[in-house]
């Protein structure tokens, strides 16, 4: 029997470890993948955690229906290395990456093909076992996706902060298509949202971040300018510079972003959120009125849209963004560079590296 090798959650708060288990052998519609690569996600750290900062010093507990050790790791591609008897397709030694969010196939989210919004989920890496290993069983061939000529490197990453990115700027809908949209936080989600909205509209886009590091790449990427939010001339000089904005995408998520996100709005405009950054945001509730402003929030996205998103980055429209491999042994010490935000585009875990 083959051995599994994973980085193991095995207590809340603590440093991942490894653990060895058989290779699970998969059964009806499963599959096993081999693990190429699984990228490094900001959630992955909130998982480590237990919880989400809801801000005011409170906190969303996040440790239930979740059995340790578990596998973190949800930005997976790999090769398919043993398939049920009725997983169809999943032909050894196919090449793909995996959509994680995975839902119960019996709600009516999942009846809208919005797996991704199940309440019953069996997402990968969040509720059931994913990437930080050797091997990830998948419960069907459905969620297997071929990503060549893309590499694994990027191909992980797709699945998550490739999707985020890409479902956002999807909900921004026809604002999008009547001037420049602003990206804020260019963390791993972010600068594929620059890379994906190059992609998608016809002009470059507008980012902020408070890192002056993260602004210059950028700007090499092709962003059309790059704010400093932290500046407190910065909201009256998009506002200049634009007379106000019709999209918004928060990458960040917090009280902060969200003030600067609803700050720069035209009348009219949208602000996305997909950060979970934390705190506590208020708003004056006519505002809402005044300014016909819309906030919404978006969590991953569908497997629909996770198949237009692999299209438009094997059609070569998506460049791909600054990723640092690592070997699988490393993850503690990747989440770490993360957390300390040492981090700049992606950092994908090699199981052989
Ligand atoms: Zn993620
Ligand atoms: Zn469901």
């Amino acid at each position: 029997m083959n051995k599994m090798l994973r980085q193991s959650l095995v207590a809340y708060r603590q440093p991942l470890c490894e653990t060895i288990v058989d290779c699970p052998a998969p059964r009806g519609t499963q599959v096993l993948v081999r693990i190429e690569r699984c990228g490094v996600c900001h959630s992955d750290l909130h998982l480590q955690d237990g919880y989400f900062e809801l801000g005011d010093d409170r906190r969303l507990d996040i440790t239930k229906d979740r059995p340790l050790p578990f596998t973190l790791g949800h930005e997976i591609a790999g090769v398919v290395e043993a398939a049920g008897e009725q997983a169809e397709g999943a032909s050894i030694g196919r090449r793909v990456a995996v959509y994680p969010w995975i839902g119960c196939g019996k709600c009516a989210a999942c009846d809208a093909g919005e797996e991704n919004l199940c309440s019953a989920h069996r997402h990968l890496g969040i509720a059931a076992d994913g990437g930080f290993a050797t091997h990830v069983l998948v419960p069907h061939p459905r969620y297997l996706l071929d990503h060549a000529p893309l590499s694994p490197d990027f191909a992980g990453p797709l699945m998550c902060s490739g999707l985020t990115a890409y479902a956002a700027l999807r909900h921004l809908g026809e604002r999008a298509e009547r001037g420049p949209v602003l990206l804020i936080g260019l963390g791993g989600v972010g600068i594929m949202g620059l890379s994906i909205a190059r992609a998608l509209f016809a002009e470059p886009p507008l980012v902020a971040d408070i890192d002056a590091e993260k602004r210059k790449t950028a700007l090499a990427c092709g962003a059309a300018a790059a704010y400093d939010p932290a500046d407190p001339q910065a909201r009256r000089a998009v506002t200049a510079a634009t007379g106000g904005l019709l999209g918004v995408c928060d990458f960040v998520g917090s009280d902060k972003s969200l003030q600067f996100a609803t700050g720069v709005l035209a009348r009219g405009g949208k602000v996305v959120v997909t950060g979970l950054l934390g705190g506590t945001f208020s708003m004056a509730a006519a505002m809402f009125a005044i300014k016909a402003m819309t906030i919404e929030g978006t969590l991953t996205g569908t497997l629909a849209e996770a198949r237009e998103l692999l299209d438009l980055a094997r059609a070569g429209k998506v460049a791909a963004i600054p990723t640092r491999e690592r070997p699988l042994s490393q993850a503690q010490a990747a989440l770490d560079d993360l957390r300390a935000g040492r981090v700049v585009g992606r950092t994908v875990l090699a199981p052989d590296g």
